[in-house]
């Protein structure tokens, strides 16, 4: 039985060898080998990857040199590549860090020697050339994944060490926000002119698909055309009838108050943090003529409620916690709102709201630019915010209004917190 499994096996190895040699014989075909969750290509580069969505570091050696490219999140994936650098008697002289997150850094000291070159978004230039043996690797800034800076590594180019601006595990994110979306396709666009044989993603599996990036750049470009957004640093519009308003960088964070205008009547949720914010919605009402007819509270924390006596006056409906149920919805015009108890955060006296279905406005259950770790007080509320985040990723949002940060596209940023609180909480 085994012995005609193996023919069989040989014989298909065989066909497909035959048919891509038969093809295309000016690339250079690739010999990936995997072994114990290491793969190797061509004996010459190796991908350890870890059991946290499957997170990648990456070793590109020549002959007895190597260079290391981020060095994983738990130590049992850094030790497999520590142990083929003894194996290999390998000279490790530069570590490059594609960004500044634990799952790239935590092993550095691992690594790290006296004389080890760090080189960092911070330290290279965009198309900076680092010589190693009979590769040449080429330092390509590519933004779209944080705000600190990204590097994604051409090799040769034919391989693309591409970093968090490109995954292939449904767990992880690449971005975030409307803004890094804008970032991001950039970037996918200016790697497109070079076409890559392998992508090695931060997150998942080697990708072999050519058509990879040129997939998703129509996939952001179709999400980002869905609606007109304009989103400046503490005011953002989407469509022109759902305003968002953030409040200063020094308080608190950047907490949000949502507008949303059906016709003449206006439905507010939260009443911000600085009286400016209040002071400057207030006058936007006005100025157009606009009439407050609800106004709905996530959770009775000061940055959230600060305005409450501005707004909350006669003839507007005041919903909070305390007076809905889960499920609830409040019609105004065209547009509906709907109610979702959202557990931890307020000693689980925390509502979010989905209107028309589409746009989530979720209170301090997300946050796009603050630890999400810092919205969280025990660790029964951790774990109780990650249920609560795990059922509503179970549906999908077409943009997401974190209590905290900009404007989000997609579910991404419940992928993003939810990691986040994972490492801390679990
Ligand atoms: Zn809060
Ligand atoms: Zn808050």
């Amino acid at each position: 039985m085994k012995k005609k499994g193996l023919i069989l096996l040989v014989i298909i190895i065989g066909l497909l060898v035959g048919c891509s040699g038969g093809k295309d014989t000016t690339k250079e075909t690739f010999n990936i080998e995997v072994k114990d969750n290491v793969k190797s290509v061509n004996d010459e580069i190796f991908i350890s990857t870890g059991d946290h969505n499957e997170i990648n570091m990456t070793l590109v050696t020549s002959n007895n040199k190597a260079i290391l490219i981020d060095t994983g999140f738990k130590e049992k994936e850094a030790l497999k590549i520590k142990n083929i650098i003894k194996e290999k008697n390998l000279k490790l002289d530069k570590i490059i860090i594609s960004h500044f997150d634990d799952e790239q850094l935590n092993n550095l000291g691992m690594f790290k020697q006296e004389n080890t070159d760090i080189l960092m978004p911070q330290n290279i230039k965009n198309e900076q050339i680092v010589e190693l043996g009979d590769k040449k690797l080429k330092l390509l800034l590519t933004n779209g994944h944080n705000s600190n800076g990204h590097i994604s590594v051409d090799i040769n180019n034919n391989i693309l060490v591409a970093g968090d601006i490109l995954t292939n595990n449904k767990k992880s994110y690449t971005a975030v926000t409307y803004n890094e979306y804008g970032f991001l396709l950039e970037s996918l666009k200016y790697l497109q002119k070079t076409n890559y044989e392998l992508i090695i993603p931060s997150h998942g599996d080697i990708i072999k698909d050519k058509e990879f990036i040129s997939k998703k750049i129509t996939e952001i470009e179709n999400r980002l055309s869905k609606y007109d957004i304009k989103a400046d640093k503490f005011w953002s519009e989407i469509d022109d009838d759902i305003i968002v308003s953030s409040g200063n960088e020094y308080t608190v964070k950047k907490a949000t108050m949502v507008l949303a205008i059906s016709g003449k009547e206006v439905t507010m949720i939260d009443t911000g943090i600085t009286e400016n914010m209040g002071k400057e919605m207030k006058k936007f009402i006005e100025e157009n003529g606009l009439k407050l007819k609800n106004l709905i509270i996530t959770h009775d924390h000061y940055d959230h409620t600060n305005n409450l006596d501005m707004f909350n006056k006669e003839g507007v409906n005041l919903y909070t916690y305390d007076n809905s149920n889960d499920g609830d919805v409040i019609k105004c015009k065209d547009k509906e709102f709907k109610i979702i108890f959202t557990p931890g955060h307020a000693k689980n006296r925390h509502l979010s709201v989905l209107i028309d279905e589409k746009i989530f406005v979720a209170g301090d259950i997300l946050a796009s630019n603050i630890d999400p770790v810092r919205l969280v007080d025990t660790d029964e509320a951790g774990k109780t915010v990650i249920n609560t985040l795990e059922k509503l990723n179970e549906k999908q949002y077409d943009i997401v209004i974190p209590g905290h940060g900009d404007v989000c596209l997609g579910n991404s940023v419940f992928n993003k917190n939810i990691e986040i609180l994972k490492r801390e909480f679990k």
